[in-house]
């Protein structure tokens, strides 16, 4: 635990972690897609609250209860709390996938069916927007024929 005061930035919060933890934090993503407005919602109000900045959504593979695993990792919920006062959200990374064009993090189909907010639509691997884009591809210009031969 006192190694934890001697971590200055939050590189070393990370190179840290990984040690002591590997294979915990899976990924990171840098937005939620523009479909899950209350997500990011989320997150940003719990930046403010930590008067920080919103700065990653770090994807691990379990969470830490800060009740009920006080005991048993309570180093873990630390690094968990330096990350979420620095501005990173931690998010389960099996309810996450990433829009399959922009990489905006969007929750998998078993998450979406669970989720608080109801969206007004029907789940999607990629984001609304992105989908809109393929189906109307940018039109071909047509090559000019030149018909005096
Ligand atoms: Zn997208």
């Amino acid at each position: 635990m006192n190694d934890l005061r001697n971590l200055r930035t939050m590189k070393d919060v990370k190179e840290y972690t990984d040690k002591n933890y590997p294979g915990w934090i899976k990924g990171y993503a840098e937005r939620y897609s523009d479909d899950y407005p209350h997500l990011t919602c989320t997150w940003v109000e719990m930046a403010k609250m930590m008067k920080a900045e919103p700065a990653q959504i770090m994807l691990v593979s379990s969470l830490p209860h800060a009740e009920h695993d006080k005991a048993t990792s309570p180093v873990l919920i630390a690094l968990c709390d330096i990350f979420s006062r620095t501005g990173f959200m931690i998010r389960r990374q099996h309810e996450f996938q990433a829009c399959t064009v922009c990489d905006a993090l969007i929750p998998t189909k078993e998450c979406f069916t669970k989720l608080t907010v109801k969206p007004p639509f029907e789940w999607r691997a990629m984001c609304r927007m992105c989908e809109e884009d393929r189906e109307s591809p940018r039109p071909v210009i047509e090559e000019v024929k030149d018909d005096l031969d």
